[in-house]
């Protein structure tokens, strides 16, 4: 009963593909019956952008609810890597997944039988067999997967975003082997059989090579302290020495439904003020946060007092053109629909607004279909923007000032300006402002 609630949004996500009649007991089959073993050797995980791919790929798949195997040595985790404690991978990793989705945790058993998938790090070597087999590996800004013939020694350094990137990916991989499961109960089995391919040689960059790394992160707010937040926040806590203050602006409490996809909850803080948990969660990490627990709407906008810098993660459309009145110097927007994340950068004066982007308020009744990897994705893009600013090198308006991804079809991303909507009543604020 816990288990179905936890996951109730990614199954509601699965039923966009599915006949109407089929059972909740199916998805839920085919989501715990996926069976993936992470196998990494010492060597492949000495660095902290190695132990992030490990670590944020073991725990995107059992937020879904697969069973994975941790197959690698207990080493000494070389930075904070919430909500797992300091000290030990695996011993981490397993008291984690302990709090984690009800009755799904971590074996740090060799799989006895051959498993659906076997992501193996890098060139770590293998005899477990998996009915697939796919090597992750990084640069600073880029995650790839390939075939095992051809993996190399991991590639990245202590620059952990590609190895982010690379773990969002791999997770995908199993999540896509769960649909393929069901594939009988398919509206269009063709069309979902090609929707959920294996993606098995490919790569995807954050940001353009040679970016600059940057862990300065300053002062920042974020609107919301859901899902596109807290991968944010696991993103950006992850950073070599990174030193930040952020706001979190959010009023409510955390449920069960929020754990197939809030990267830093854990189920033992049901029920705690999201915003405050996060402060919790951050601690022990160089970026500070306080938290804000208002709702920020019309009434509040004032006295809250926005940042100059700014990431909005809110479901709430008319909350963004809220944001976007205030006109931070720099405002980042991440969004999730269905199997799709995107995210945006805005700059005052320049190309188009948060408004013109998304003009339509859409206001949903039910809860909103999520799933662990689509709304990870939106984190990892916003946070790469701000990241790109905090570096200096995003202009006011560049060919890339959105992005709208497919994770299951990584190979192609849409980059691309925001147009300015001739139309826009946010636009239009900000030049009646100029003229005052
Ligand atoms: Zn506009």
């Amino acid at each position: 009963m816990t288990l179905q609630l936890a996951l109730d949004r990614t199954m509601r996500l699965m039923r966009d593909e599915l006949d109407a009649s089929t059972p909740d007991d199916a998805l839920l089959a085919a989501l715990i019956e996926t069976e993936v073993a992470i196998v990494a050797d010492s060597s492949n995980l000495a660095s902290h952008s190695a132990q992030t791919a490990f670590m944020t790929l073991a725990m995107l798949m059992a937020r879904s609810g697969h069973r994975v195997h941790l197959v690698a040595p207990d080493i000494l985790l070389a930075a904070a890597q919430p909500p797992v404690p300091a000290g030990l991978m695996i011993t981490g990793l397993l008291a984690v997944g302990r709090d984690l989705l009800p009755g799904i945790t971590f074996s740090s058993a060799m799989p006895a039988d051959p498993v659906d998938l076997v992501v193996t790090l890098g060139d770590t070597e293998t005899s477990l067999r998996g009915r697939a087999m796919i090597s992750v590996n990084a640069d600073d800004w880029t995650g790839r997967l390939s075939p095992p013939a051809r993996a190399i020694r991991w590639r990245a350094g202590r620059w952990p975003l590609g190895a982010m990137a690379a773990a969002a990916m791999a997770a995908t991989e199993a999540f896509k082997i769960a649909m393929r499961k069901i594939v009988r109960h398919a509206r269009n089995p063709a069309v979902m059989m090609e929707t959920f391919a294996p993606s098995t040689d490919i790569e995807f960059a954050l940001a353009p090579a040679g970016t600059p790394m940057v862990s300065a992160l300053g002062e920042f707010d974020c609107v919301s302290g859901g899902a596109i937040t807290q991968s944010a926040l696991f993103a950006l806590t992850r950073l070599p020495e990174v030193r930040g203050h952020a706001r979190v602006i959010e009023p409510e409490f955390a449920d069960l439904t929020n754990l197939n996809r809030y990267m830093l909850l854990l189920r033992s803080h049901f029920g705690a003020q999201k915003a405050k948990d996060l402060e919790e969660m951050c601690a022990g990490t160089g970026l500070a946060v306080t938290p804000i627990p208002e709702r920020f709407g019309p009434e509040t906008a004032n006295s809250i007092g926005l940042s100059e810098v700014v990431l909005v993660g809110v479901d709430d459309i008319p909350s963004r053109w809220l944001v976007q009145r205030g006109w931070p110097a720099w405002l980042g927007v991440g969004a999730t629909t269905h199997w799709s994340a995107m995210a945006s950068f805005h700059v005052p004066g320049t190309d188009g607004c948060a408004e013109c982007l998304h003009p339509d308020d859409d206001p949903a009744d039910a809860p909103i279909p999520t799933v662990a990897f689509v709304s990870f994705w939106a984190g990892l893009l916003t946070a790469t923007y701000f990241l790109r600013h905090r570096a200096g090198v995003l202009g006011a308006a560049l060919p890339d000032q959105q992005i709208y991804a497919t994770p299951l079809r990584p190979e192609s991303p849409i980059w691309a300006i925001v147009p300015k909507r001739p139309s826009c009543p946010t636009c239009a604020s900000l030049r009646s402002s100029a003229q005052v």
